[in-house]
């Protein structure tokens, strides 16, 4: 047998050097539960960042995927597929929006909605040509690509990758004057994850995105908002937009849209918006490919069928709180919404998390001093005390 040790050398040996992954090797997992070559088994707490939602390898997700890579794969848009046509539906009547455009990662969604918010500018509201400005959010992680980088304040994702895209303003995350005074003529859009994840799982002062949502009527801007590791009920809402009533011009998705099994991702957004996207001008060879549409549909109704919207919410109290009441003197901050949870400490938590990783539980810290725990929308309350009785033993001696 190969054994974890080799296959983590192999990996740093050939492989590019751009992440720090805790020292596991996944060789199998079902529901929150995953397995190292050895036999070892952990409790999954992060979800492959909020995508896998619906567990691991969900059975009727799985058969969804078989079913239909028996049927067809792949067609490319130079040709309809039977589920496009069906999977657009579900999404468009899921956000109540007229229209939805699919990609493959997040990042892609997020290309794609800064695209339409530019194009729309131009053609809708007559900015001048190449004048389109973007606002942003300090703080924020929409991705990797150019773009997404030049919306990022993070030297860690943007050091030595420029020049970065021009017209495109970064204000606080939660500061309304701020957004106010660097609206102009030619603001086209904000961006905004209406809770941060990658930042520690910020959330935004009360009213915020009610705020964002009313100078976005009052200055004819478009609120796009960055649901891709908030959505799909992750916060305890299908789309953390909902804890404020607020809908957005265009949401951004990804991540959960394909249970974890493919990568689908997706804006969506009204008739006024999408019409500036016509033949030839965007695309993806693998977006919208029956094989991920077909993955998508079953994904969507393991949200809805198992009620994850619910338990999200019900077991993210309870463990917000049970973490809450762990006396430790580091331990700054819980900030939780549903399942959706940041433990801010006042030191680094990589010790903390490698501690967990040896008690069997697998999370990571994000930045330096958070740990984000956000386990399976199918976890269990038994599976979540048991969670907790090794977290508060890690923490005895950490
Ligand atoms: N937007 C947000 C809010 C994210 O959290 C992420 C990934 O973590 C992305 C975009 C990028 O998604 P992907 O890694 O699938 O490109």
């Amino acid at each position: 047998m190969v054994t974890s040790k080799e296959i983590m050398e192999l990996t740093s040996t050939y492989g590019a050097n751009n992440y720090h992954p805790l020292p596991v090797v996944i060789a199998e997992a079902e529901g929150v539960w995953v397995k190292d070559p050895e036999g070892n088994k952990y409790m999954d707490m992060l979800s492959a960042y909020s995508a896998v939602n619906q567990g691991h390898r969900h059975p009727k997700i799985i058969q969804a995927l078989k079913d239909q890579a028996d049927k067809v794969t792949l067609t490319s848009r130079a040709f309809h597929n039977e589920l496009l046509g069906p999977w657009t539906e579900r999404v468009a009547k899921l956000t109540n929006k007229d229209k939805v455009l699919p990609m493959n990662t997040g990042v892609e969604a997020v290309e794609t909605a800064i695209k339409a918010a530019r194009r729309w500018a131009y053609e809708k509201k007559d900015v001048d040509d190449n004048q389109a400005e973007i606002i942003a959010a300090k703080g924020n992680f929409h991705g990797r690509t150019m773009n997404a980088i030049s919306l990022s304040d993070d030297p860690s994702a943007t050091t030595n990758y420029g020049p970065f895209v021009p017209c495109i303003y970064k204000i606080n995350y939660g500061d309304i004057q701020a957004l106010k005074e660097t609206i102009t003529p030619n603001t086209a859009g904000i961006i905004i994850e209406p809770i941060q994840g990658e930042a520690g799982i910020l959330l935004p002062p009360e009213g915020y995105l009610q705020e964002v949502r009313k100078i976005c009527d009052e200055e004819n801007i478009l609120f796009i908002a960055d649901e891709v590791q908030t959505g799909f009920a992750r916060t305890g809402k299908m789309f953390a937009c909902e804890w404020e009533n607020v809908e957005p011009d265009i949401y951004v998705m990804g991540k959960a849209l394909g249970g974890g099994v493919m990568p689908i991702s997706a804006i969506a957004a009204n008739k006024d918006i999408m019409d500036v996207f016509t033949p030839g001008s965007h695309g993806s060879t693998f977006g919208g490919n029956p094989l991920a549409c077909a993955v998508s549909m079953a994904a969507l109704d393991v949200i809805e069928e198992e009620g994850l919207i619910d338990k999200s919410l019900e077991l993210g109290e309870y463990f917000a709180i049970e973490l809450s009441a762990i006396n430790h003197p580091d331990l700054k901050e819980v900030r939780s919404k549903g399942l959706f949870i940041g433990v801010e400490f006042n030191k680094p938590v990589r010790p903390i998390c490698e501690a967990l990783k040896k008690s069997g539980i697998l999370c990571k810290e994000t930045h330096e001093t958070t740990i984000r725990f956000a386990p399976p929308l199918i976890i269990t309350k038994e599976e979540l005390d048991w969670a907790l009785d090794k977290i508060r033993q890690v923490l005895q001696v950490n």
